[in-house]
């Protein structure tokens, strides 16, 4: 079949990254047209909002920068497009923003949906068409190779980009399929992995039976010697939550290179050792271990439960128990599926491309978004950085056109 040549510019892949590609390039007054895998855009958006929607974060730039994984890549595309940006861009579209006291950001309708909507009525005005179910299959040259309900349509546009997403949450439609056709293209890239995820731990059955889907409230999860302070949550095969996934990094590249991981959890971060050993000390005579630990330490069901799960008997001096409260000792043999992951690390590798985001192996080639070998932690730090990646992607890419057509940069 005959390619169409198309002197417009193809995205691939209607998430927040693609999108906001498409908007600076029509904004940019270049004929776009978005093509989609899924029946409607933005599906992994959507399921965002039913959190609230944290869209970034209140704090600091450089703290922000830091806490995307590996250091400085994204840092270009973030500080050209900062939070303070992605917050007025919000309320340019009727969705105002605040910051939550954990300092992370969101819209104040706490939705997805509204903003989604006058995001795709300014695209539909700045001229852009949407594609749906149109699933890339194949690069050949310049030519886009779709698979789409009425057959194979190939389209050959002045120039592309990809914001095709990670893997997780595959039934949403980024389901990392793109991997083995950008490999066979030359494009380096790193093996998609579970990121922001929960990990499993072999619960006795008294345990897993009494507590899967019990939270642990107040709790400070160390690993990698970095410490969290927050909520986890007990599952039937392990744990998950936002502490645990601010830990995933570390966690996953210990199973890695052990085979397994160590997370210490402290029960009580807001006492110290000598400060609970002495709520322990002379316990009433004939007091039992459970009341002990509830009444004395303050330790709620599960708490105290966890306590006996980690190796070892439970120790009876004081001292030694607060201890053991202090730091419970867990063992993590795998993380959850990337199915279930809330993101994915891996991905394009920076070596591959240039820093207009465009991919030595195919100029005129870009790519954008959670696709890129890059991670950061839950709190706003993935949307911020698709949205950012986005829209310097798509800058990088009319810098290009220009330099093909002899304007000035
Ligand atoms: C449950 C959940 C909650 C989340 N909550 C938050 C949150 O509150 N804050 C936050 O910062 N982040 C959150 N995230 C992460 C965030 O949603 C993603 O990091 C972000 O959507 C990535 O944007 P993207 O555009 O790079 O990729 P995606 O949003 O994954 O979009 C990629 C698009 O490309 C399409 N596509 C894939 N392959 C093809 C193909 N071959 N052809 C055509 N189209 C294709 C997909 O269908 C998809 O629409 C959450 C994720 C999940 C799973």
């Amino acid at each position: 079949m005959q390619a169409h040549a198309d002197q417009g510019i193809a995205v691939v892949g209607a998430g927040p990254a693609g999108l906001a590609a498409a908007e600076v390039l029509a904004d940019a007054g270049w004929p776009v047209t978005l093509y989609e895998r899924m029946p409607s855009p933005a599906r992994k958006l959507l399921m965002a909002g039913r959190g609230g929607l944290n869209l970034t974060h209140g704090e600091p730039l450089p703290d922000f920068l830091g806490r995307y994984h590996p250091a400085g890549r994204l840092e270009g595309a973030v500080r050209a497009f900062p939070p303070q940006a992605l917050r007025d861009w919000c309320e340019g579209l009727g969705e105002p923003t605040f910051v939550g006291s954990s300092g992370r950001v969101f819209p104040k309708s706490f939705k997805a949906s509204p903003l989604l909507r006058a995001w795709l009525r300014r695209l539909e005005g700045l001229g852009v068409r949407i594609r749906t179910r149109h699933r890339l299959v194949g690069v050949e040259g310049r030519t886009l190779v779709f698979e789409t309900p009425d057959g194979v349509v190939r389209t050959a546009p002045r120039a592309g980009l990809l914001a095709l997403g990670g893997a997780s949450w595959p039934r949403l439609g980024s389901d990392g399929a793109w991997v083995g056709l950008l490999e066979g293209l030359g494009v380096p890239v790193a093996d998609l992995q579970p990121a922001n995820a929960g990990f499993a731990v072999a619960w006795s059955e008294v345990f897993r039976t009494r507590f899967s889907g019990t939270p642990l409230k107040r709790v400070a999860l160390s690993a990698g010697g970095r410490t969290v302070r927050g909520e986890a949550m007990v599952t039937e095969g392990g744990i998950e939550g936002g502490a645990v996934y601010a830990l995933s990094r570390p966690l996953r590249e210990a199973i890695a290179a052990a085979g397994e991981a160590r997370l210490s959890l402290d029960l009580r971060p807001d006492l110290d050792v000598p400060a609970l050993a002495a709520r322990l000390t002379d316990p009433r005579p004939g007091q039992s271990m459970a009341t002990r630990l509830r009444k004395a330490a303050g330790l709620s069901p599960v708490a105290a439960g966890l306590l006996r799960e980690a190796e070892g008997p439970l120790p009876v001096a004081a001292e030694d128990l607060a201890v053991r409260i202090k730091a419970v000792p867990l063992r993590l043999h795998a993380s959850a599926p990337i199915a279930r992951a809330i993101s994915t690390a891996g991905g394009v590798r920076f070596e591959g491309l240039d820093a207009r985001f465009m991919l030595a192996a195919r100029p005129g080639l870009f790519v954008a978004g959670e696709m890129l070998d890059w991670e950061a932690p839950t709190g706003g730090y993935l949307l911020q950085g698709a949205f950012a990646t986005g829209r310097a992607a798509a800058a990088g890419l009319l810098a290009w056109l220009r330099a093909e057509d002899g304007r000035p940069a």
